[in-house]
């Protein structure tokens, strides 16, 4: 009897200590504000981002591999360069499978090499994330990652591929842009990252896939002037273009591979030619009959609801090239 009444009151002390304890822990740890938490999720307050006050534009191209920013905007990339506006292009992944003879680590570093020398002629910024070719996953983790980029970098305007591509890293940087669009202004995700203060305007790149939707040319931009520089850019890219990919062929001799660089530029010519001729209606549109009729190169995008959709002056003052 004497025994169980101590093992009773043993019982009794330690659920009020328990409690007690409790109690302490939860009003030291926790801000009730802060909600419910779950392991690795951060409760802290972030803070809006500082804009650079030079007055210029700042634009994110994001492309799955190294090369797609180039091939699908670099032409307008340089346009906004030559300006004073700051241009980042991404390669979400390292493009580390993207050839028929090397891979890994030897190939992720000649492409980044690429990649740098290319946005020296364009006159851009360059940036690969260390993301294995052909895994990309549009997970927490990565929406977080772009949301970073876009954050850091304070962009007005953000590019990448639509979610209907053929390559599953093409399309999954589309699902990715969209899960960051309106993601990067929330102070909560990410606090750790100044956020923006404003959506930026989303832009697809161009492609010619037809279904669930084909692309739409809200704005096409004439690159003439700098076709030059991207075509150079792109024939530097000799992996891809001129040794043929992930898939070859590779040249077998040096004049084969002296041979391939100035059809590779034909090839790239002819395919912004027909980019002008497949969408000239806007391109009169946004130029005037006169100048309209007269681009022979051109690069398309199309606008994303979910990010800032402006107006026409708007549009304009984002892409200073239209005339007035
Ligand atoms: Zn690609």
């Amino acid at each position: 009897m004497r025994i169980e009444r101590w093992y009773l009151l043993g019982w009794v002390w330690g659920i009020l200590l328990a409690g007690a304890l409790g109690v302490a822990g939860r009003a030291e740890g926790a801000d009730p504000a802060a909600g419910p938490t779950k392991p690795g999720r951060s409760t802290k307050l972030g803070v809006p981002a500082k804009r650079p006050a030079d007055g210029k534009l700042r634009i994110v191209v994001f492309g799955a591999h190294p090369d797609d920013a180039e091939i699908r905007a670099g032409g307008t990339a340089a346009l906004w360069a030559a300006q004073g506006h700051h241009v980042l292009l991404v390669s979400v992944t390292n493009g580390d499978i993207g050839h028929s003879q090397v891979f890994g680590p030897v190939l992720a570093d000649r492409r980044k090499a690429e990649a740098e020398a290319a946005a020296k002629t364009l006159g851009t910024a360059s940036r690969i994330l260390d993301i294995h070719d052909g895994e990309l996953e549009p997970t927490l983790a990565n929406r977080r990652t772009l949301t970073r980029v876009i954050r850091e970098w304070s962009a007005d305007i953000v590019i990448g591929h639509r979610p209907n591509d053929y390559h599953p890293d093409h399309r999954y940087v589309g699902v990715l842009m969209q899960d960051s669009a309106y993601m990067v202004t929330v102070p909560f995700f990410c606090p750790e990252t100044p956020y923006l203060t404003g959506n930026p305007m989303f832009l697809y790149s161009h492609d010619g896939f037809e279904r669930p939707n084909p692309f739409r040319p809200d704005i096409v931009v004439a690159i003439d002037e700098v076709i030059d520089r991207k075509v150079e850019a792109l024939v530097g890219m000799e992996s891809q273009f001129v040794e043929g990919g992930a898939n070859g062929p590779m040249p077998k001799t040096d004049a084969e591979r002296a041979e391939r660089r100035p059809q590779v530029a034909q090839g790239f010519r002819s395919r912004c030619a027909s980019v002008a001729n497949r969408y000239r209606q806007k391109l009169l549109e946004l130029y005037g009959e006169d100048r309209g009729k007269q681009v022979r190169y051109a690069e398309a995008f199309e606008i994303c609801e979910y990010g800032w959709r402006p107006n026409r002056d708007e549009l304009r003052r984002m892409f200073p090239f239209f005339p007035k």
